[in-house]
């Protein structure tokens, strides 16, 4: 038995404090979809959201509204690569994403931090007049997507 797991219930659990110190109400809409993405090690599109949750009940423009609402409360967030489709991923409280640079992958949308390239200094963003940079996002095609486009025909 693997201790280090945790029970479905928990995930519940923890999802309704989630909500609740978002000022949501917790719905079983919003519950699947924040486990959906707790289960995800990407980001996921509405489409891969929809794919995973209409099965269980939801349709999809209930899963889109739900979305729309954790981005604004800011449980989750949204990216857009580029694609014009969004991504969706739960934010982690305990990762700071402004605090370093990130690589996305614009095939897959994977993130991963890079830890060891800077943000513009203080007199650089005084002289861009940045007042906040939220996110310094890098783009480019991760080694699995590359490996899987120069085997393609
Ligand atoms: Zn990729
Ligand atoms: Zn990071």
């Amino acid at each position: 038995m693997n201790t280090k797991k945790k029970s479905a219930a928990d995930d519940v659990n923890e999802a309704r404090r989630l909500l609740k110190e978002a000022g949501l109400r917790s719905t079983p809409a919003r519950i699947s979809v924040l486990n959906a993405l707790k289960r995800s090690s990407k980001p996921q599109t509405h489409a891969q959201l929809a794919d995973e949750l209409v099965p269980l009940g939801f349709d999809k423009a209930t899963v889109f509204r739900n979305l729309t609402d954790l981005a604004e409360a800011e449980l989750v967030i949204r990216t857009e690569l580029g694609d014009h489709v969004w991504r969706f991923e739960l934010r982690d409280p305990k990762h700071d994403r402004s605090s370093h640079p990130h690589f996305v992958c614009v095939d897959c949308g994977s993130v991963s931090c890079i830890d060891d390239m800077a943000l513009p200094s203080p007199t650089v963003r005084r002289n861009l007049n940045i007042a906040r940079i939220s996110e310094v996002l890098v783009k480019g095609h991760c080694g699995t997507c590359d490996a899987s486009k120069s085997t393609a025909p």
